[in-house]
């Protein structure tokens, strides 16, 4: 059951020096002083730190931290996710995000530049959440200072470098697919012919 100690709301609130005498020897009285000097004592000869010497040491964040932005490749075919829709665009709250499409040499749209000013975002993670093609997704990498404003961000640092595409992480969380996506896919009557065809049956 819950107690509940009402407040008098007529108490004296500053105390005098002897008030304030009294309630530091009751205090000590209480052995309240000693419980504290003996708790620090027992950290102290645990030895379990709980800091880290930063910069040298850094912990491992989880793939769900919100920090600077990663635009991924395909691993396959190594071209971009983004397909220039602007939804991440239209979302940010912090009108941060501006990109540029034109008519690609094959027809399709091609986003020629794309940046996230950093110095405005808030980090909240609507872009990544709305970007239908998981493309745009927020990395571990914290330490963003720059001399330049102006270097805040644009495509070609955010934008996974070709030879580095085998260290790009897929992220759970927001805007990502869960582990078990591919038995939500619905599929297709040219799957069950592929499924048929291996089993060496034919489709009737
Ligand atoms: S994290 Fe939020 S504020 Fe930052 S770019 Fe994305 S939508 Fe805008
Ligand atoms: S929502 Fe995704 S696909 Fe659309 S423009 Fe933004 S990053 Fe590109």
């Amino acid at each position: 059951m819950q107690r509940y100690k009402k407040v008098d709301e007529n108490r004296k609130l500053l105390l005098s020096p002897y008030e304030k005498f009294i309630k530091s020897v009751k205090r000590c009285l209480n052995t309240e002083l000693l419980v504290g000097v003996f708790s620090v004592i027992n950290e102290t000869f645990k030895f379990n730190t709980a800091t880290i010497k930063y910069p040298f040491e850094k912990i491992k964040l989880d793939n769900r931290y919100r920090a600077v932005h990663r635009l991924q490749r395909f691993i396959e075919s190594e071209s971009e996710r983004c397909i220039g829709c602007g939804l991440c665009e239209k979302i940010c709250i912090s009108n941060c995000i501006r990109m540029q499409t034109e008519l690609g040499s094959d027809g399709r749209k091609l986003v020629s530049n794309y940046s996230i000013n950093l110095g405005r975002c808030i980090y909240c993670g609507f872009c990544a959440e709305v970007c239908p093609e998981l493309a745009i997704v927020h990395g571990v990498e914290y330490e963003n200072a720059c001399e330049q404003r102006a270097y805040f961000a644009h495509k070609k640092d955010i934008l996974t470098p070709i030879d580095k595409l085998k260290e790009q992480v897929e992220f759970e969380g927001a805007g990502a697919l869960r582990k078990d996506a591919s038995a939500f896919v619905k599929k297709t009557p040219n799957y069950y012919e592929i499924e048929l065809a291996a089993k060496g049956e034919e489709n009737v």
